[in-house]
């Protein structure tokens, strides 16, 4: 009997495996750090054998913690870190440079002069993207302007580009598979989400050579199978998707209208549109959440920087507490935020206001302030970011969200939650199952290797709790119109 589903979710820090049974339980975890490379201020690298070997690592350790589990393992799911650029030779497998991270701004320059030569609004419209150094796009055209020979040997067909999907593929599969999940693809900014190819006109833009790009298959599947000797057996690998879309896919958001949030360091958000590619009229992305069975479905994105990382700076930077999970206790020591309001712009703002040059502020304080007001203050923050964006959806939408579902660390924390509910005016639903990400590539493989259908998928998410939204209208409003005037007063404040 086939029954276990091994997913592998490689991140920005970390990689990791987790062995799930038939019945979605988790029967095995491990979990492998491994460098962050910094060498020049505002570039971020990985090594991509590093990458590669942490995984392998992991994937065998948990294949190992369950004995004899090997001959019942129905395929391998993957999810991982998105727009992250490796480029190696085709014939040894070796990398010819770093990975260049997602994070990583060294194309930012380069970006700017794109914008300049009045291409935004193409790269936009082709690929649902800003035009903007997150993505792989400017990150291969730097790697191959930058490292000796690379651009004669990419035409020349020696060099591959990939994702971190695509070079876990391709090491699993012992080099013999060059692919690429359109989740994925549609995070190089070179991909086209209407016609879901490799688009020429904007390889042309960017000198980038076709011939180094990996094949575009669907998300869900019989998609590889990997070498014998890597991982013991030949394993069939059934699902590929990039984090945030594993995670929309795990949480069950499968319909038109319905939208997850990660509350972790910032909040991510990621709303599903059905078939239809919604242009966003607010710098919002638009991006490809998976393709199964030959239909594509697509997705509106958000993020906003700051979310739990407001509670981290109480907690480490002014010493409020000295554990995250306390400040529930302390916001609900007091009443309501006591008219104090936070806009956490610590590092600017995200979406839907993209201001570099917003900052923090603290305002409303009074005689009677204290520590649970500000505390409050900051949890009541990440929920109005949220609203923001979810807001700024529905107008792109064309429609209000039907309900929220939710993870990441920070939704342990019940009055942020609620307050969600509260000022979005939408049910917040919070899954018994935090890790999404790795249980939405576990969904796809198990799915497309037919362990699992769409109806049993339906079963095996399970809410732990929904939150109603429980505060009056008019209250909820003026809340709002407060926190818009906070966000006024903290835009621009750097001035150049
Ligand atoms: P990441 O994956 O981004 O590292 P996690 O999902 O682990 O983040 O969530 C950690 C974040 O959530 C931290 O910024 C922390 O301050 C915040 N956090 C954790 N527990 C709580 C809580 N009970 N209330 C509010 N914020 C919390």
């Amino acid at each position: 009997m086939l029954h276990y589903i091994l997913s592998l979710d490689q991140g920005t820090t970390s990689s990791r495996a987790i062995l799930y049974d038939q019945d979605v339980h988790t029967v095995a975890t491990r979990q492998k750090e491994f460098r962050q490379l910094f060498p020049e201020p505002g570039w971020v690298e990985h090594d991509a054998m590093e990458i590669w070997e942490s995984q392998l690592t992991v994937a065998r350790e948990a294949i190992a913690e369950v004995p004899g589990c090997i001959s019942s393992i129905a395929g391998i799911g993957i999810t991982n870190q998105r727009e992250t650029t490796v480029i190696w030779d085709r014939k040894t497998g070796q990398p010819i440079h770093h990975a260049i991270v997602w994070q990583d701004r060294r194309t930012a320059g380069f970006c700017k002069e794109l914008t300049a030569a009045g291409h935004a609004h193409l790269f936009q419209s082709k690929t649902g993207l800003v035009l903007d150094a997150y993505f792989s796009a400017t990150k291969i055209r730097w790697l191959l302007d930058h490292v000796d020979g690379a651009r004669d040997r990419a035409e020349k067909g020696e060099l591959a580009f990939g994702t971190i999907d695509t070079w876990l593929v391709w090491n699993l599969t012992g080099g013999k598979q060059h692919i690429t999940d359109v989740s994925n693809a549609s995070r190089t900014m070179i991909f086209n989400i209407h016609d879901l190819q490799w688009d020429e006109e904007l390889l042309r833009i960017l000198d980038i050579p076709v011939a180094i790009l990996p094949e575009v298959v669907e998300s869900s599947g019989q998609l590889g199978i990997t070498a014998k000797d890597v991982l013991g057996a030949e394993l069939p690998i059934g699902g590929i998707a990039g984090d945030q879309q594993a995670a929309l896919f795990g949480q069950l958001c499968t319909r038109p209208g319905m939208a997850k949030c990660t509350y972790g360091t910032g909040c991510f958000l990621v709303a599903n549109t059905g078939d239809v590619a919604v242009q966003s009229n607010h710098n919002l992305l638009t991006t490809i959440g998976w393709k199964i069975n030959g239909q594509t479905t697509y997705a509106l994105e958000g993020s906003v920087f700051v979310g739990g990382a407001a509670i981290q700076w109480l907690r480490d930077g002014l010493g409020f507490f000295s554990d995250a999970q306390e400040s529930e206790e302390l916001a609900a020591s007091v009443e309501d935020n006591g008219g104090v309001y936070f806009v956490p712009a610590l590092t600017g703002l995200g979406a839907p206001y993209w201001d570099q040059s917003a900052r923090g502020m603290i305002v409303g304080i009074t005689r009677g302030t204290t520590k649970a007001h500000i505390t409050r203050a900051a949890l009541e923050a990440i929920g109005h970011q949220v609203n923001d964006v979810l807001e700024t959806m529905a107008k792109d939408r064309g429609g209000a969200m039907k309900e929220l579902r939710i993870d990441g660390g920070a939704v342990a924390n019940d009055l942020l939650v609620q307050f969600q509910a509260d000022i979005a005016g939408v049910d917040v639903l919070r899954p018994a199952n935090l890790e999404t990400t790795a249980l939405g590539a576990a969904f796809l493989a198990g799915l497309g290797l037919g362990l699992w259908s769409m109806e049993t998928l339906e079963t095996k998410w399970k809410k732990e709790h929904t939150f109603q939204p429980q505060m009056d209208q008019k209250q909820a409003s003026s809340l709002k119109k407060q926190w818009q005037r906070a966000i006024e007063r903290s835009k621009g404040w750097i001035v150049e």
